[in-house]
């Protein structure tokens, strides 16, 4: 089974709206298995729309609009669907009562025009609207039943849930495939290099590897498709087992589904070790606090923070010796060990991390570029320090310092 979306709506094509419905129903359709190869959008114009569904409807099987469902003049993909399957729309009585319904409920007069949100060809199967006034369907467009357009509503919190109780169910009856995938989250290496590392599986296409990157980040979702589940994982096995070895030392998590952030992972890992954790923040600012203290449950874990900008902060909040910062500069390893080890004894806690270096703009030296960052450990076996050298702008260079300590976190909690 072939699926393609199509998309109504004149804010669409003018940019007043982002277009989520095609991203939440792209998603949708892949973790359905379902193959889906386009996407379009089409503005509110009955000749525009009939082309582009004549044309979806020549390649897929299944064709997913959004939009255009409503009561107004502009409201068009009812009738234009209709017409194309040679068909009329006639009032169905159990919208009918829907609608009527809605308007009971929020005590609104109902407008005749209003009573197109209930008109359907005969044979349109009617999904439920639990959250609007227009029900979706699912339409036959041949006598075969090879074909269908299956219409939602425009508005998000409608077409989502509609998708979720009423199409899922139906695409997942109809599809020849289970579908599997395996998500790896990799910290520490860029898409290029992963791609460079993998491009050989990566050309495979059933199962396929795909990474997408954020900021220092990447997500690999490994997906295999097969006529059973248990067929499936046997094809994803092998290349699992290949990333595995090719990028083990990059992966921080690895699920059936896409996982948890850096920050979820450091605190399910401490607390899996049963350990408490302060930081002491010179270029972050309490930002490693900050994103720790985000993830429900961090109450068990984090115990606190400290805010050590100035040099002097340093010494009064975490006792750094005024002497060492002299002798060793701020931004050097011995400080971010200091730190980290006063921080731990002064807040009685497992395991303290602590984060010293320049964000810049200002400040570089050819000894100190811009980007010169000490993380410091400690935790009852002693203290480490690790030096990072980081490219970037000011936020880029104190996102990236949160981001290793969070790895630097995760890894020590597991004893790696
Ligand atoms: P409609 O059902 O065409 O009247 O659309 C109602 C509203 O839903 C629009 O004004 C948009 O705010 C929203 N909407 C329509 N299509 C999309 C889409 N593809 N993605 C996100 N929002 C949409
Ligand atoms: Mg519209």
């Amino acid at each position: 089974m072939i699926a393609e979306i199509l998309c109504v709506g004149t804010e669409l094509l003018m940019g007043q709206v982002l277009n989520t419905n095609a991203r939440y129903l792209a998603r949708g359709l892949s973790a359905l298995g379902i193959t889906h190869q386009r996407q379009s959008v089409v503005g509110d114009n009955p000749e525009r729309l009939r082309e582009a569904l004549q044309e979806a409807l020549r390649r897929a099987d299944v064709v997913i609009t959004s939009g255009g469902l409503g009561p107004t003049v502009d409201d068009i993909t009812k009738r234009v669907t209709a017409e194309l399957a040679g068909q009329e729309l006639v009032l169905r009585p159990e919208a009918e009562a829907h609608v009527r319904e809605c308007f009971a409920r929020f005590g609104r007069e109902m407008t005749p025009n209003n009573l197109s949100q209930a008109m359907f060809t005969a044979d349109s199967v009617l999904l439920p609207n639990p959250k609007g006034t227009a029900p979706g369907a699912i339409v036959p467009m041949d006598p075969e039943g090879a074909k269908f357009v299956i219409h939602l509503p425009g508005p998000p919190r409608e077409l989502e849930p509609m998708f979720a109780a009423s199409v899922a169910p139906w695409l997942a009856a109809r599809s020849e495939n289970a579908l599997r995938s395996r998500y790896f989250r990799l910290f520490g290496i860029g898409e290029s290099d992963v791609d460079d590392r993998l491009g050989d599986l990566e050309r495979g296409g059933n199962p396929s590897l795909s990474p997408y990157c954020s900021l220092g980040e990447v997500l690999l979702r490994l997906t295999a498709a097969a006529p059973t589940e248990a067929e499936a994982l046997a094809l994803m096995d092998p290349i699992a087992q290949e990333v595995r070895r090719r990028l083990g030392e990059f992966i921080y998590d690895e699920r059936d589904d896409e996982g948890g952030s850096l920050e979820e992972c450091a605190i399910r890992a401490l607390r899996a070790r049963g350990w408490t954790v302060a930081t002491c923040e010179s270029l972050t600012g309490g930002m490693i606090a900050d994103t720790l203290v985000g993830v429900p449950g961090a109450s068990e874990v984090v115990k606190g923070g400290l805010v050590t900008y100035m040099s002097v902060a340093k010494t009064m909040l975490a006792g750094v010796p005024a002497e060492l910062i002299e002798r060793c500069n701020v931004v050097s390893a011995e400080v971010a060990m200091a730190m980290a080890q006063g921080t731990r004894q002064r807040l009685e806690v497992d395991i303290a991390v602590s984060a010293t270096g320049l964000a810049g703009p200002g400040g570089g030296t050819p000894e100190r570029p811009v980007g010169t960052v000490f993380l410091g450990i400690a935790t009852a076996k002693g203290v480490r320090a690790i030096p990072l050298h980081l490219t970037g702008d000011r936020p880029r260079i104190r996102q990236l310092t949160v981001k290793h300590a969070l790895r630097a976190l995760i890894r020590e909690a597991a004893g790696a």
